[in-house]
């Protein structure tokens, strides 16, 4: 091989990179004015009684309608939102507009279902975090336990301290609190003891297989007993056939949540389909 052909892959891959680094610019750009505009929008997916599938709540979930290139899914946008620092205010858009929705469903005499907002690790480990969800929820005089904060194992490694105060705050406000993707992170079991937590979810790739996987079997049980000794809700994410369900069911889980149920909606959808027959049971 010659010097300069490896020269030209360096500079192929540095194009590369540069074009990469352009595109999130751009990405990053156009993200900015969406949130400031309005543009993003929320997803509804249910949460279920296991027991009775009845609606419990709804874990709201982030969508971008983008002019030219459709619906843009989070996995998309969320990372570069996390490098750019453009996830606070995303998550703070997505707190409130949660928190508004739920106002609306308690003046139209709703029986509002509890909403889980997603709060990234960069927006958690800001000092102000709790005192934004606190005057939030006085802006729009809502039930703090219609509200759930999921967060990931993930935000505890980072400052575990600084997490721990959080949670309280947000636990003596009455906020209801969840760990999410529960089984792929690290040191699982100290901090759980510690931590004011009130549900688990575990992740969905431990569902996804334990139909034929005896050892993601396992590990759900283990969640479980862990989950359940700990006087936690526990919620099975990513449920999709009815071989799950029976087997999750008979391990215990309190919380469906997956596609055989339903995708996430979009609000009108999510209201049509749920909300009238949580009306009719509480008239
Ligand atoms: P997550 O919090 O674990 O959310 C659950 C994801 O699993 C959602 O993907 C949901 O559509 C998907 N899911 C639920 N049931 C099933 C199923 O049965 N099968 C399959 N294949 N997937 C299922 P989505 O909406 O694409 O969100 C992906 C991730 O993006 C979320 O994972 C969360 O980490 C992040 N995210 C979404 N909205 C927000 C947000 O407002 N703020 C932040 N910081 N992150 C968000
Ligand atoms: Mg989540
Ligand atoms: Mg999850
Ligand atoms: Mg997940």
């Amino acid at each position: 091989r010659s010097k300069a052909s490896g020269r030209n892959r360096y500079t192929f891959f540095a194009l590369e990179m540069q074009l990469e680094v352009e595109k999130e610019q751009q990405v990053e750009k156009e993200l900015k004015v969406a949130i400031a505009d309005n543009q993003l929008c929320l997803y509804y997916q249910p949460l279920l009684n296991a027991s009775t599938e009845a609606l419990i709540g709804a874990e709201v979930l982030v969508r971008w309608p983008h002019p030219e290139r459709g619906l843009i899914p989070p996995f998309d946008f969320i990372p570069i939102a996390e490098k750019t620092g453009l996830i606070t205010k995303l998550d703070d858009w997505v707190l409130e507009t949660a928190t508004q929705q739920i106002s609306m469903w308690v003046h139209q005499g709703i029986d509002a279902p509890v909403l889980s907002v997603n709060i990234s690790a960069n927006r958690l480990n800001q000092k102000d975090f709790a005192q934004f969800v606190q005057k939030v929820i006085a802006k729009y005089r809502i039930p703090p336990e219609t509200l759930c904060i999921e967060i990931t194992e993930q935000n505890m490694i980072a400052n575990l301290d600084n997490v721990y105060s959080t949670l309280t705050l947000l636990q003596q406000l009455g906020v209801k609190i969840a760990l999410d993707d529960f089984g792929t992170g690290y040191s699982s079991l100290s901090y759980l003891k510690r931590l004011p937590v009130d549900k688990l979810k575990i992740d969905r790739s431990f569902v996804m297989d334990m139909h034929e996987d005896p050892q993601d079997k396992a590990i759900i049980k283990t969640i479980l007993e862990l989950g359940h000794g700990l006087g936690l809700w526990v919620n099975a994410e990513g449920v999709e056939n009815e071989i799950q369900i029976q087997m999750l069911k008979d391990l215990g889980v309190d919380e469906f949540q997956g596609f055989f149920f339903s995708r996430p909606l979009p609000l009108a959808e999510f209201e049509a389909k749920y909300l009238p027959a949580t009306v009719l049971e509480s008239s």
